[in-house]
């Protein structure tokens, strides 16, 4: 029975991960490398949970002990009593194994471990803890609190008990899941990059305008959002991070990154997190840069 949760990496992804499992009633214990990330991922949630009471979303005092049930560390040795750890860090396989490296040697044994990984291997992951078995991928999308789909990823060496804790504990969320085999991208992203990334290509080779690539995906194919914006609120750098591991790992030539997307994340244009990605926001209104 899993009653707290530790989720390492309180970035936007990590903060959604918090609030979604702290207002289902789970304990939850934040954990990064930078007190400045944990402080912003706190005042993130409170603005999220105060949006959620003033759209009548959730109660006032449902918003108030989910905020209560939230606590946040820097590094990760107060993980021995937590039950599940679900890790949201960089998407970085080095920084990934050297986490789960150290959560082997802090956990009890029997606790569960997870990595909301977008793109990497889930038995790859799984290979360098103590517990192989209890390793799984969950892969909420962005914003967490909004979105409905989680993604559950089993390695090759997950056992049915855990399989079957996650995909109930995804439920208690109020989120639907499916399950993809442990392949680069898994579903969402195996037909979601190649098509931003193809996105990016078309800017490059001048086939069209930022706005004109946008809209005519948003009005042409009904999409909510067009491909550079969602780049854009996605992150640059994982974008280009996930196609590199679906060209890597897939390798096929189709999933080659586009050299303007490498050019933007070079140049530390990430997108909303930076405030410059495919449109500049640094005024009220995102204006596209090409
Ligand atoms: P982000 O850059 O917003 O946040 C990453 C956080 O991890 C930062 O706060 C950083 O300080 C922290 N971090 C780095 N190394 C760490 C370590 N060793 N220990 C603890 N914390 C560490 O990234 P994000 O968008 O939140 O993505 C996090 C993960 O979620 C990635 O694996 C990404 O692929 C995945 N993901 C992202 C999205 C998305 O739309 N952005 C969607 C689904 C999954």
């Amino acid at each position: 029975m899993i009653k707290s949760v530790g989720v390492i990496g309180a970035g936007q992804m990590g903060n959604g991960i918090a609030h979604v499992f702290a207002l289902a009633g789970y304990n939850v214990l934040v954990s990064d490398i930078s007190r400045d990330a944990l402080d912003k991922a706190t005042k993130v949630i409170e603005k999220n949970i105060q949006r959620q009471i003033s759209k009548d979303i959730i109660t006032q005092e449902d918003g108030k002990a989910a905020l209560a049930r939230i606590e946040t560390t820097v590094g990760l040795s107060d993980f021995s009593d937590v039950d599940f750890a679900i890790e949201a860090a960089t998407e970085n396989e080095d920084v990934k194994k050297a986490i789960f490296k150290e959560l082997s040697d802090v956990m009890k044994p029997g606790a569960l471990m997870a990595t909301n990984t977008s793109s990497i291997s889930v038995t790859r992951l799984a290979s360098v803890t103590d517990r192989p078995e209890k390793f799984i991928g969950v892969h909420f999308m962005n914003p967490v609190p909004i979105m409905e789909l989680v993604e559950i990823i089993r390695g090759i060496a997950t056992d049915d008990e855990t399989f079957a804790i996650i995909e109930e504990t995804i439920e208690r969320l109020g989120k639907t899941s499916t399950v993809s085999e442990d392949f680069p991208g898994f579903i969402v992203n195996r037909i979601l990059m190649p098509m931003i990334n193809e996105a990016a290509f078309t800017l490059y080779e001048g086939v069209g305008t930022v706005k004109d690539i946008d809209l005519s995906m948003e009005l042409g194919t009904n999409h909510p959002m067009g491909p550079l914006k969602l780049a854009d609120f996605v992150g640059l750098d994982t974008c280009l991070s996930i196609m590199q591991v679906l060209y890597e790992g897939l390798a096929d030539s189709k999933y080659r990154p586009c050299p303007l997307l490498v050019k933007y994340v070079e140049a530390g244009w990430l997108g909303r997190k930076t405030g410059r990605g495919f449109y500049d926001y640094s005024g009220d209104e995102p204006v596209p840069t090409r």
